[in-house]
């Protein structure tokens, strides 16, 4: 049956991309929202099927992308001091802080260890009893509620040697900002699928009725993404402003409530700084009182400094989304996914890596 279902999706595939032609809509720039729908886009050739007047620009949902550099170097801090194994998503290693990448830190001798999950780290400072493990949290609200998740494991197992470093972000104060810089200039938002599982479509509807952009969230496929960009150009066509949900297998109104409770049990909003986008106020997530015990931070005495940027690199322009990887004089020539320079050609869904590999 594997044949009738690919016929059956190039058939909507060639109906989407004929819908979308007879649309005859002016110049419009979408923003994908999200470094998976950014990396699929490019891996499956999206781009050459929409109509010239048709962009798709690439935003700020990387999580290792928007991670700033001074919290790469705080990350770095922390893997260096006696004693401590950090552990971390294998994404983050080859990032670069003002003082080099996590993976360097390892070379020099620090216990670096990439791990699958937040259990898996759990999992270590269950196994070393003697030592202090660090889970350096970096992602937005997929990633955030497994790690609340390991918190109250770690409560309820009384594992004392376990602790988070936290630099997790929420997604809709950082489209906020971008709804409202003019320089962006966007006329609708791909918005992330995975995201709204947790968070539901209501949560974009402050955003939609106070800048009037039209969103749409749609899933990972090429058929999904197709769907949305078909259903925010019609928005655009039709003069509305609506969130709408072109994922319905995942995505409800109210999202995934269980998560949101125990991250919000855990977690409290707080500033925090977006490599690109700067200080966000209430864009970052800490330990709730409660739970600063497991605070790293607090534990270690590790202070975030002041963020530098790698010489020449524009990724802060580029998920900002008024730079495209290629204005970037490094792109493919200092700068590959072999030697990346930035950490929008280290992540797998970074927008430079995706343009790099896929054209
Ligand atoms: Fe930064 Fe490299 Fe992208 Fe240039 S090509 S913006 S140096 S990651």
């Amino acid at each position: 049956m594997e044949w009738l279902h690919a016929y059956r999706d190039a058939e909507r595939v060639g109906r989407l991309v004929d819908f979308l032609a007879t649309l005859e809509l002016p110049p419009v720039r979408f923003m994908e929202v999200c470094g998976t729908h950014t990396v699929a886009i490019s891996r499956h050739g999206l781009r050459s099927l929409l109509p010239e007047t048709i962009a798709l620009t690439s935003g700020p949902g990387c999580p290792v992308c928007v991670t700033a550099g001074a919290e790469i170097d705080r990350f770095v801090k922390a893997a260096e001091l006696d004693g401590v194994i950090l552990a971390t998503f294998g994404d983050l290693l080859r990032v670069p802080g003002s003082r080099g990448s996590l993976q360097e830190a390892r070379s020099g001798g620090a216990d670096v260890r990439p791990v699958y999950s937040t259990l898996d780290a759990l999992a270590l400072a269950r196994d070393n009893p003697g030592r202090q493990v660090v889970f350096a949290g970096v992602g937005f609200e997929t990633t955030a509620p497994t790690v609340a998740a390991a918190l109250a494991m770690a409560h309820r197992q009384q594992i004392g040697n376990f602790s988070v470093l936290s630099a997790h972000k929420i997604m809709p104060p950082a489209l906020e900002l971008l709804a409202s810089d003019p320089e962006i200039s966007i006329d609708g938002l791909l918005c992330p699928g995975h995201v709204s599982v947790l968070i539901g479509a209501a949560a974009y509807r402050p955003l939609v009725e106070k800048y009037r952009i039209p969103c749409v969230i749609a899933g990972f496929e090429p058929l999904d993404i197709l769907e949305g960009v078909a259903m925010l150009a019609l928005q655009v066509k039709e003069n509305r402003a609506e969130v709408e949900i072109a994922y319905r297998r995942a995505v409800s109104e109210e999202g995934n409530r269980r998560a949101m409770e125990l991250l919000a049990e855990v977690f409290a909003p707080c500033g925090a700084e977006w490599r690109g986008l700067g200080s966000i106020e209430g864009s970052g997530l800490e330990l709730r009182g409660e739970w600063a015990a497991y605070d790293a931070g607090l534990r270690f005495g590790l202070g975030l400094g002041k963020s530098v940027e790698p010489a020449g690199c524009l990724c802060g322009a580029v998920l900002r989304s008024v730079r495209q990887p290629t204005d970037c004089r490094l792109f493919g020539a200092a700068c590959t996914p072999a030697r990346p320079v930035g950490p929008c050609m280290v992540s797998s869904e970074g927008a430079c890596a995706a343009r790099y590999l896929y054209g």
